[in-house]
């Protein structure tokens, strides 16, 4: 079974990524898309513990969000706090997504 330590790094980069790369103002087909692409991710990710829970929180009320690169930038960063809680790990300030993923710090 694959690292999920090293999964989970490289799956951040490449969800964070894409929303750091969505339009600002997205067509209402690629917005089902992203909806759609998600729903199909949280099912296929190689960690069925981790896909199982992805899946709930999509399915909860946290439902993803993605009318704008801003919108669905700070919902992906808050789904990945959702996994540091439960992980224990420090919650990140989503304020600064983009500059992590996007332009880069500032300071
Ligand atoms: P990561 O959490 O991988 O973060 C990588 C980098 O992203 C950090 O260094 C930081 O710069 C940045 N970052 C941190 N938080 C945020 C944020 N909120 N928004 C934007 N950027 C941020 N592991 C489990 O053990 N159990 C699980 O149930 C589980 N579920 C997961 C579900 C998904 C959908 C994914 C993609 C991963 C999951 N993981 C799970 C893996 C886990 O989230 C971490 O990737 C892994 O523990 C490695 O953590 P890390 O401390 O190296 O940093």
């Amino acid at each position: 079974p694959p690292d999920v330590e090293a999964l989970g790094r490289s799956s951040w980069t490449l969800l964070h990524s894409i929303t750091a790369t969505y339009p600002t103002a997205p067509s209402p087909e690629l917005q089902k898309e992203t909806k759609s692409f998600l729903s199909t991710f949280s099912k296929l990710y190689p960690c069925w513990v981790c896909a199982e829970d992805f899946q709930k929180y999509i399915a909860s009320e946290n439902a993803p969000k993605v009318n704008s690169r801003d919108e669905f930038g700070k919902w992906m960063c808050e789904a990945h706090n959702a996994v540091n809680v439960k992980l224990g790990k420090e919650r990140f300030d989503c304020n600064r997504w983009e500059e992590r993923w996007r332009t880069g710090w500032k300071d």
